[in-house]
């Protein structure tokens, strides 16, 4: 085994939450309640285990309620809907009617009944790959712990005692952990699990705190007292550093926060060149609990709404009311538009409920569009939610993954049907409704002059679309070094997509990840691209590069990269380019490959 260094000791980890921040570690134990007892109980004590179950529930319940109001009251409304999941978990009649089935039938201790209750619903989560479903498997976890401690009178948690300003290190946090957290005592946290969607990772975004996740083994190697630097922008932690490395970061700190205030001077700006050409800086959103993020970091509109997220993690559809609801609730906050993309379920998006077989090859499955086309009844009800909700405000539809023409023509018919019904009923909707497609798929890019004549706009999804050029799983670790952006193919293929669209009359902007990565910008602006939505938290940094060159800069960058032949030749280009116009924002990308 390596030795392990005493000083400047580095852990790789994965960016929560932006920020750098420097400061004594305090490793919190939370004393996790694994080993539970399995007793039998007689029939005399079942009613006794029955009452100390229903109180500690209660309890539960309004430690939750009181984690919410902490949290209404500090600045992070937008993740409530964190606990509210938790406090459903909380009501939900399977945990507590089995739970006091089994106290009732198999005569045991409450905690045991609890704890197998809880594996079953463990278990229904257990082959999902989806990161937004295996959260509600730890939400499950997080209450069943909660539980399990009021029934042992256990202390629930230590983060509200702390005296001094620290950065918390733990195995995992819970949202109500976190949500107890102040600015003024944790200055940054570490924690050993979770991925960049992770609760925790949310929460630190909102409440503005930098952290690391996924450092796998932080708790082991931080102890109490230890000097620690979070660097939450790459994802690293050093552990008691030496007096250069701390200089080193405190001068990067410095710089950071600098440059991240300054940036907030974009936040009314147009996404204007200095030569005065003109693009939409947008921003993709899942939940509605993101618009404030959204408004406060200027995005124009709304490029990308991923509604699948209405559909996850719960037992039936939503209504088309629920659904209607949702939608006006986002369409009335902003002005310009909100491009409601229709569900781009199944695939990794997996729904139980809806008895999709599970498929060997998700990403290619029956999903999106292909779904949406089978099951017309559903898809007709997301149709007339978003139609009814085009009355409060201007929207645009978007249909995911379109392989060809008959898709959009067979997709155009059901809308009009649809439009017909609500015509029918006198229920009003904006009849000259935009529609647009993904381009996603590769059969699409190379039909993109015919479907041009078929839509309003497109939008390039180049999570997909790179996923399908390059052959390559955008969620296989193995092959994330083959996922490259800059892939003379990939600009080829999206050169290609704005121009036939452009070819037509139509707009074309890109909603992948791809859209709010600021190395990128210069080219995607020389590829004359009329919109770019992305992260709300990237819309500031992608409007400074817009303003600070010229459209004819980005053309000639364009023409140069576009003569390579291998992504590693463009990359370099490219980041030479950036880092001499602005060495500040690029100055890490000298070191990195
Ligand atoms: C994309 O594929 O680029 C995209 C924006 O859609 P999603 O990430 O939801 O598949
Ligand atoms: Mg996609």
């Amino acid at each position: 085994m390596e030795p392990k260094r005493q000083e400047d000791y580095v852990i790789k980890g994965i960016g929560g939450s932006p920020g750098i921040v420097i400061g004594k570690a305090q490793p919190i134990d939370r004393d996790r309640v694994d080993m539970l007892a399995y007793r039998l109980i007689g029939e005399a004590e079942v009613p006794g285990e029955e009452r100390r179950f229903k109180i500690a529930v209660e309890e539960s319940k309004e430690q939750c309620l009181k984690v919410k109001d902490n949290i209404l009251s500090q600045d992070a409304k937008e993740v409530v809907y964190i606990i509210d999941a938790q406090l459903m978990i909380l009501e939900d009649r399977m945990l507590i009617d089995e739970t006091i089935r089994r106290i009732r039938e198999e005569k045991v201790n409450a905690e045991w009944a609890l704890e197998i209750t809880l594996q079953k619903l463990r278990g229904a989560f257990k082959n999902i790959d989806d990161e937004y479903l295996s959260e509600r498997k730890s939400d499950v976890d997080y209450i069943g712990e909660r539980i399990v401690r009021n029934l042992l009178g256990r202390k629930q948690d230590s983060i509200s005692d702390l005296k001094e300003k620290v950065i918390i290190v733990a195995h995992d946090l819970s949202p109500a952990d976190t949500a107890q957290m102040t600015r003024d005592k944790v200055i940054g946290f570490a924690t050993d699990i979770g991925g960049k969607t992770s609760h925790t990772a949310i929460m630190a975004r909102a409440l503005g705190i930098p952290a690391v996740v996924g450092l796998e083994r932080i708790t082991q190697e931080v102890k109490i007292g230890d000097s620690i630097i979070i660097d939450g922008n790459t994802g690293i932690v050093l552990i008691n550093p030496t007096k250069t490395v701390l200089n080193e970061y405190l001068e990067k700190k410095r710089i950071y926060e600098r440059l991240e205030k300054e940036l907030f001077i974009y936040k009314d700006l147009p996404a204007q060149t200095l030569d005065g050409y003109k693009i939409k800086v947008v921003a993709n959103i899942e939940l509605i609990e993101e618009i404030p993020s959204v408004l406060e970091h200027g995005a124009e509109g709304i490029g990308l709404y991923r509604t699948e997220f209405l559909y996850l993690g719960r037992k039936e559809l939503p209504s088309e009311e629920e659904q209607f609801q949702a939608y006006k609730s986002v369409v009335e906050r902003f002005h310009s538009y909100t491009t409601i993309r229709t569900m781009d379920i199944g695939g990794d998006k997996f729904i139980s409920h809806l008895d999709l077989a599970k498929e060997m090859n998700p990403a290619m499955g029956l999903r999106a569009i292909r779904f949406c086309l089978r099951e017309v009844d559903i898809f007709k009800t997301q149709l007339r939610a978003i139609l009814k909700a085009s009355n409060y405000g201007k929207i645009k539809i978007m249909f995911p993954m379109i392989s060809g023409v008959s898709e959009i023509l067979q997709t155009k018919e059901i809308l009009e049907k649809v439009k017909l019904e609500l015509k029918n009923e006198g229920i009003p909707f904006d009849s000259n409704i935009k529609i647009g497609i993904m381009i996603e798929i590769p059969s699409a890019v190379t039909l993109a002059d015919i479907l041009a004549k078929e839509v309003d706009f497109f939008s390039i999804g180049t999570n997909d679309l790179i996923q399908y050029s390059l052959a390559i799983d955008r969620v296989n670790e193995h092959v994330a070094y083959l996922y490259e952006p800059l892939h003379p193919a990939v600009l080829r293929v999206i050169k290609h997509v704005v121009d036939c669209g452009h070819n037509a009359g139509i707009k074309v902007g890109m909603c992948g990840e791809m859209a709010g990565e600021p190395l990128y910008i210069p080219i995607l602006l020389g590829m004359g691209l009329d919109e770019l939505s992305m992260n709300a938290l990237s819309v500031l940094g992608v409007k400074k590069i817009i303003r600070s060159i010229t459209y004819r800069e980005s053309r000639e960058l364009l023409d140069s990269i576009m003569g390579f032949s291998t992504a590693s030749e463009i990359k370099s280009f490219v980041k030479e380019e950036m880092i001499k116009r602005f060495p500040m924002e690029f100055k890490d990308l000298r070191n990195s490959n």
